[in-house]
């Protein structure tokens, strides 16, 4: 199944209840001919209702992240594992939670094909759900991060910290691990491009 014919189906899944609130679901976007693709979490508030990952706070720092290393979003493929937003709802006031083991299995459905469309060189997950989900279920993000790991969907996976928990912990005085996830981009990109090399692409 093409890529396009994948985001049109994901467009109509009511797999899960949080189907029933999104405004977007938001499948990917990017260079589908890149030998990297991004997985992330999931959408939160502004990527439900724009349609588009990492488009918030979290999507700036990761937009720097990649500038940092003189890339764009346009230079990879972004996604996440869950493609609805996973959030608690009081009344009409909606608050992000991490997704479910339950939601991360129902929406492989769709991550594990658009994977397969995109067969990049290398994966790099955005965050322990996407490492625990792509690269092993007890994958620990702050010891294996930055690491080089087999992969399914890809020659090689490698995991960083996910930018809102990075935004957390920064302070005036520590970046809180936003140069490890510059770095880990860096590697990324490098093992993905020497692959694409190696294969003759
Ligand atoms: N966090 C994610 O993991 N993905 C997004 O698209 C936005 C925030």
């Amino acid at each position: 199944m093409t890529l396009d014919e994948l985001r049109e189906r994901a467009n109509g899944c009511t797999t899960c209840a949080i189907s029933g609130r999104r405004t977007n679901v938001v499948f990917g976007e990017g260079n589908p001919q890149s030998p990297l693709v991004l997985v992330g979490e999931g959408p939160g508030e502004e990527e439900d209702r724009t349609g588009r990952p990492f488009v918030g706070r979290a999507g700036k720092m990761l937009d720097q992240a990649l500038a940092d290393n003189g890339l764009s979003r346009q230079d990879v493929y972004i996604c996440n594992t869950l493609k609805c937003r996973a959030c608690e709802w009081t009344g009409d006031r909606a608050r992000n939670r991490p997704p479910t083991p339950e939601e991360v299995l129902n929406c492989r459905q769709w991550l594990v094909p658009q994977l397969a469309a995109l067969a990049p060189r290398a994966i790099l997950c955005v965050g322990a759900p996407s490492a625990k989900n792509l690269i092993k279920p007890d994958f620990r993000i702050t010891r294996e991060r930055g690491k080089y790991f087999p992969c399914e969907f890809a020659k090689v996976a490698i995991a960083t910290l996910h930018p809102a928990y990075v935004m957390r912990q920064q302070s005036a005085t520590n970046d809180g691990g936003y140069s490890l996830i510059v770095s880990d981009i860096g590697r990324a990109w490098a093992c993905a491009l020497q692959l694409s090399e190696k294969a003759g692409v």
